[in-house]
């Protein structure tokens, strides 16, 4: 069998050609990373959970309309995605302040916001994705101001979607990082909902305890990443209640 081509290998997943132009398959890494790859581990079956989380979210949002890249799984870390020129912006949406916004703005972590908030980073390793303002998108040529009306009112349909979900099930979704691709029908182009969503770019704070479920657990040594992603998972009903803690056996089709 001939060798798949690998179009793109980035932190935690691997894109190689899919099996029609036009779609790619999406392959999920172990490997967890935070402040900007300083920090690096292989953490067991989280590539396994990102999977299906990612589909739950996707095709979900997908049945309510949100367009995404996601057409369907293919097996424990694979999935069929279609291909999409990706802005090179992260749409960071807030609820509760946390992690940069505190910092920067002096807001105590756990403070609800009055609204959600919006903010964008250019997507550079290098310079440590910074944060840009609607000027420099328009001004650099990265997304139109057309691009950036639809890029907000489809991150805050995600907001509405994924909020909903987790307070379903006891959690507090306090803020998430989304990215976006353009993709092409004949002469018109559409935003879709790119990536992945996972607890690798969420903040996922239990209601009541506040416990955190989400990758901050890594970045600040708080656990087991893999028993919280499959608390996660567990509670949205994507794995058995039954299942062991990272949940492999009940995880093979
Ligand atoms: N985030 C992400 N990838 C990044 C940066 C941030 O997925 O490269 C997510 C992060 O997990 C959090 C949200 O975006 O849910 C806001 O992150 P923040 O700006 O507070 O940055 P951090 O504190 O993670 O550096």
């Amino acid at each position: 069998m001939a060798r798949r081509k690998k179009v793109y290998e980035g932190k935690a997943k691997i894109l190689y050609e899919g099996p029609e132009p036009g779609t790619l398959v999406q392959y999920f890494k172990d490997d967890a990373t935070a402040f900007n790859a300083e920090k690096r581990d292989v953490i067991d079956g989280k590539g396994v959970l990102n999977n299906r989380l990612s589909e739950f979210f996707m095709q979900g949002l997908n049945g309510v309309g949100v367009p995404t890249h996601f057409m369907r799984r293919l097996n424990m870390r694979e999935q069929l995605i279609r291909a999409a020129e990706i802005i090179p912006l992260e749409v960071v949406v807030r609820n509760v302040a946390a992690g940069s916004l505190s910092k920067r703005l002096g807001i105590e972590e756990g403070t609800a916001l009055p609204r959600p908030i919006i903010e964008f980073c250019y997507k550079d390793d290098k310079l440590g994705d910074p944060l840009v303002t609607e000027e420099h998108i328009i001004a650099f040529g990265w997304a139109s101001q057309q691009d950036l009306d639809d890029i907000v009112a489809l991150a805050l349909r995600v907001n509405d979607f994924l909020s909903g979900c987790m307070m379903a099930v006891g959690i507090k979704l306090v803020d998430f990082k989304i990215e976006v691709g353009r993709v092409w029908d004949g002469d018109f182009q559409r935003l879709i909902l790119a990536d992945e969503i996972s607890p690798d770019s969420c903040r996922l704070w239990d209601i009541e305890t506040g416990k955190k479920l989400d990758k901050d657990v890594f970045r600040q040594d708080l656990g087991s990443l893999s028993d919280a992603y499959t608390e996660v998972a567990r509670r949205l009903g994507v794995i058995p209640h039954n299942s062991g803690p990272v949940a492999r056996p009940t995880l093979i089709n």
